[in-house]
C-alpha cells in the first residue's frame, strides 16, 4: 500500500473557525482539530495532523506571528510533514501568504485558506476550501511552489493575489495573471509555474517590527500628513500614488524630503499593473518622484510593498539592497531570484 502524504493544518482563527457566541456575533472559536474533524474526506487525501497556532481575527495577526509560524512549519517538515495548510481570516490573507512565501525556502508547499461564510451559515465555504487546500498541500505538483492561496477551487500565487470583494465567495483574484491552477474532482491542476522564487532570511528576530507607514494619495492631497512621518518614529514609508505613479506637486516635495531620511517606496493605488518609469515629466510624475529618490515598487500594491520593506528592514538591508529587492520581486520576470540580504 502506498503511504499517504502527511499534511499538517495550522489554525489561526478567522471566519473559517468562527461561530456565533452569546452576543450574537461570530468570533474565532474552533481549533484545527475541530476543522479537520468536520471534513472526513480529508482522511482519503492525507494523513492529517492538526495544530492550533493562534485563535484570532486576521487583522490581529502580525509579521512576528508569521516568522514564528514559518519556524513551526519548518520543525513539522523536519519531522516528516510533506505539506502544510494554514487556516486564517481572509482579511489579511494576501499579506500573510506573501510574508510566508518570502520566509519559506523549503520544497514543501504551504497553502493558506479561509472562508467567507462561517460554519453556521448556509453555503459555508470553509470545508470545501480546507479540502481543496489539503489536496494541494498533499500533491507532488505543488512542491517547490512556495506558499499558495487556495480558495473557491482556485490556486493563486501570493505575489499576485488580492481580496477583491467584501463578501463574495470568489473574493480572491489575481488581477494581473489569474490563478495558476485549479481543483477538479479532488485533484489539483497546476497550469503555470513562477519563473523564480524569492527568499528573505530573517535571523536574530527581536520582539519589534520596524514601523513602516502606508499613505494613500487622493485628489488634492497637499501631503501635510507626511510632515509627521519622521516624528512618529516610522523608519520607512510606502506611498500609494494615483495611476501609474503620480502625486500632487506639494506631496512630491514632502516625499522628496522624506526619501533623504528613509526608504520611500512608490506604488499605485489602482490595484493592478506596473508603475511607469519614464513616461511623464510633470512635477509629481513618476520620473520626478524617482529623481527625488523614491524606490520603484514595480507591480506590488501598498500592503505588499509595506510588508516587503518591513522584512528588508528587519533583515537590516541597506538602501541598495532594498532597491535591488523591489526590482527583483516587484517586477516579476525581470530578473534573477532575490536571495539576500
Ligand atoms: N472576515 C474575516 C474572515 O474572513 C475576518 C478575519 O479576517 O479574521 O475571516
Amino acid at each position: 500500500m502506498v503511504e499517504q502524504p502527511r499534511v499538517a493544518v495550522f489554525s489561526t482563527g478567522g471566519t473559517i473557525a468562527s461561530i456565533p457566541g452569546a452576543g450574537g456575533g461570530a468570533s474565532p472559536t474552533l481549533t484545527a482539530e475541530d476543522l479537520v474533524r468536520a471534513v472526513p474526506q480529508l482522511g482519503e487525501v492525507a494523513k492529517m495532523e492538526a495544530v492550533r497556532f493562534r485563535q484570532v481575527a486576521s487583522p490581529e495577526l502580525t509579521l512576528l506571528d508569521m516568522i514564528e509560524l514559518a519556524e513551526t512549519i519548518k520543525r513539522a517538515v523536519a519531522d516528516g510533514v510533506t505539506g502544510a495548510v494554514v487556516t486564517q481570516g481572509t482579511d489579511t490573507l494576501e499579506e500573510t501568504s506573501f510574508a510566508l512565501d518570502l520566509l519559506w525556502d523549503g520544497e514543501e508547499p504551504i497553502v493558506l485558506t479561509g472562508a467567507m461564510r462561517h460554519p453556521d451559515l448556509p453555503g459555508a465555504d470553509g470545508p470545501a476550501n480546507l479540502l481543496g487546500s489539503v489536496v494541494v498541500a498533499a500533491s507532488p505538483a505543488a512542491r517547490g511552489l512556495g506558499s499558495l492561496v487556495v480558495f473557491n477551487d482556485e490556486v493563486h500565487l501570493p505575489l499576485f493575489v488580492r481580496k477583491t470583494h467584501t463578501t463574495n465567495l470568489a473574493t480572491f483574484r489575481s488581477p494581473l495573471t489569474g490563478p495558476i491552477g485549479w481543483i477538479i474532482e479532488s485533484r489539483v491542476r497546476i497550469a503555470l509555474r513562477p519563473a523564480v522564487r524569492h527568499h528573505i532570511m530573517i535571523s536574530n528576530v527581536g520582539n519589534t517590527v520596524p514601523p513602516v507607514a502606508l499613505v494613500k494619495t487622493t485628489l488634492g492631497d497637499d501631503g501635510r500628513a507626511l510632515g509627521s512621518i519622521s516624528a512618529l518614529g516610522y523608519l520607512g514609508l510606502v506611498v500609494e500614488a494615483t495611476g501609474a505613479g503620480h502625486v500632487p506637486r506639494s506631496m512630491a516635495e514632502h516625499l522628496g524630503t522624506l526619501a533623504r531620511k528613509m526608504p520611500v517606496v512608490l506604488t499605485s493605488r489602482t490595484g493592478s499593473g506596473e508603475l511607469l518609469h519614464a513616461t511623464y515629466g510633470f512635477s509629481g510624475s513618476e520620473t520626478d518622484l524617482l529623481k527625488r529618490g523614491l524606490i520603484h515598487g514595480g507591480m506590488l500594491d501598498g500592503p505588499k510593498a509595506k510588508l516587503l520593506l518591513t522584512l528588508l528592514l528587519m533583515a537590516e538591508a541597506g538602501h541598495e539592497t532594498i532597491v535591488e529587492a523591489f526590482a527583483a520581486i516587484g517586477v516579476p520576470g525581470c530578473g534573477a531570484a532575490f536571495r539576500g540580504p
